[in-house]
């Protein structure tokens, strides 16, 4: 059974094409500056399992031509993997914000496209984008059951003290201000692995506390008690909690208007100011990427150097707000580019945590060949364990898309 996977941004469109019968991945890739001068320098990127990337200069001048090469790269006689497009039997849509009305991925529908138009006013730059791709796919492969896969959904489940701001109660009820989450998928995804290694070491599921970190370009800490996300540090938008490649993160609401007025700030400026000039870019002055950031700290640059101390702080005083809301602490997760990556933020952020039964294995933390692995790196005696856990949103937005074949 073959599952594409479609994550559409507004001049992008990543895809995936899996076989559900094992989980395999069969082929993937990038389209690329889509729609961007007519489309006529774009890229497509295509890759079949084992086999050398392939780029492609072709001009999408909009998503429609896109997912139509695509599929037309997953057809071909000599590279393909598909004989015929009704090989696919399901496409799974990656959908940024499903609001309050979406726990959990749902087939699409009409009221379902009308639903994700209605949340594009919360996330105006992705649900407009996902909706070209999930338009698209729907004209070009028709016959095929589409479904959609929330990255809010999984943090549904946080009580209401958890997602109110403490702002007057109308603003919530008539503007749906509170905080949503993002990254539900990768939480979900790597919480699920946490979990199964957790009851392998007889920590019963509706019991369990994680803390799972998913530290990217974007950055995001949820508390998940019992399998069911609880707090997460994203809000309202992306951009609040932790520091990231170039956002602020966590601040003083104050600061948005006194910004404004000291530097004569226009509102889209000022979010410009903290969603893209912040965060280890703006701090350390050299980039948003931690790897040029640790770089330059080795050398000496002490500005690179507050930044991944702030950036590690941040992690560190999540994990100790979530084990206190939990009520306890079983596993912490570390994921995405960074949190996979990175053996010494990993160990900072962690530093100092004992006290929360957390002691890591030095030596397995720093050991490079436990990239890409499920890797528990705390120490035998450690009383909460510490996991690296490589995240797969596209393989959980497959699974979910499977199901409602499977149950149809
Ligand atoms: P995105 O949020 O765009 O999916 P990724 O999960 O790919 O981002 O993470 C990108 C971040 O991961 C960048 O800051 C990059 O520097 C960092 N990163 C990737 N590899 C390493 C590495 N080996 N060491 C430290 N950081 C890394």
């Amino acid at each position: 059974m073959l599952v594409l996977v479609i994550n559409c941004g507004s001049s992008s469109l990543k895809y995936e094409l899996f076989d559900m019968k094992n989980g395999v991945s069969l082929a993937d890739g990038l389209a690329e500056r889509v729609g961007i001068a007519g489309g006529n320098n774009a890229v497509l990127n295509y890759r079949r399992r084992g086999n050398e990337k392939i780029e492609m200069a072709v001009s999408m001048p909009d998503h429609r031509v896109a997912v139509s090469l695509v599929l037309k790269a997953l057809a071909d006689p000599e590279h393909g993997v598909i004989n015929d497009l009704k090989d696919i039997k399901a496409v799974g849509h990656r959908v940024v914000h499903g609001g309050e009305k979406f726990a959990a991925s749902v087939l699409i529908t009409p009221e379902v496209i009308e639903a994700i138009e209605q949340f594009c006013e919360l996330a105006p730059l992705h649900n407009p984008a996902n909706l070209l791709g999930i338009r698209a796919c729907q004209e070009l492969i028709p016959d095929t059951p589409h479904v959609a896969v929330f990255d809010t959904a999984f943090h549904q489940t946080m009580p209401k003290h958890a997602y109110l701001y403490g702002l007057p109660y109308e603003l919530y009820q008539e503007l749906g201000v509170r905080r949503y989450g993002f990254h539900g998928t990768s939480h979900r995804y790597v919480c699920e692995v946490a979990t199964g290694l957790l009851a392998e070491r007889g920590v019963p599921v509706e019991e369990q506390c994680i803390v799972t970190c998913h530290l990217g370009n974007g950055c995001s800490m949820a508390a998940v008690k019992g399998g069911k996300s609880i707090d997460t540090t994203l809000g309202f938008t992306p951009l609040e909690g932790l520091l990231m490649g170039t956002r602020c993160g966590d601040l003083d609401p104050a600061l948005v208007p006194f910004l404004m007025d000291r530097l004569g700030l226009d509102t889209r400026e000022v979010d410009t100011l903290m969603n893209k000039q912040s965060g280890l870019l703006g701090v350390s002055g050299v980039s948003s990427d931690m790897r040029d950031v640790h770089a330059a700290a080795a050398k000496g640059n002490e500005r690179a150097k507050i930044a991944i101390s702030l950036f590690c702080y941040r992690v560190r005083k999540y994990i100790g707000a979530y084990a206190a809301v939990m009520g306890g602490l079983h596993a912490v997760v570390f994921t995405a580019g960074i949190g996979e990556n990175d053996p010494e933020v990993r160990q900072r952020s962690i530093d100092g945590l004992e006290f929360l039964g957390i002691k890591i294995d030095q030596a397995r933390n720093a050991d490079p060949s436990i990239r890409g692995q499920i890797t528990d790196i705390s120490a035998t005696d450690a009383r909460t364990r510490v996991f690296v856990i490589p995240t797969d949103e596209e393989l959980l937005i497959a699974r979910d898309t499977a199901d409602f074949l499977n149950n149809s």
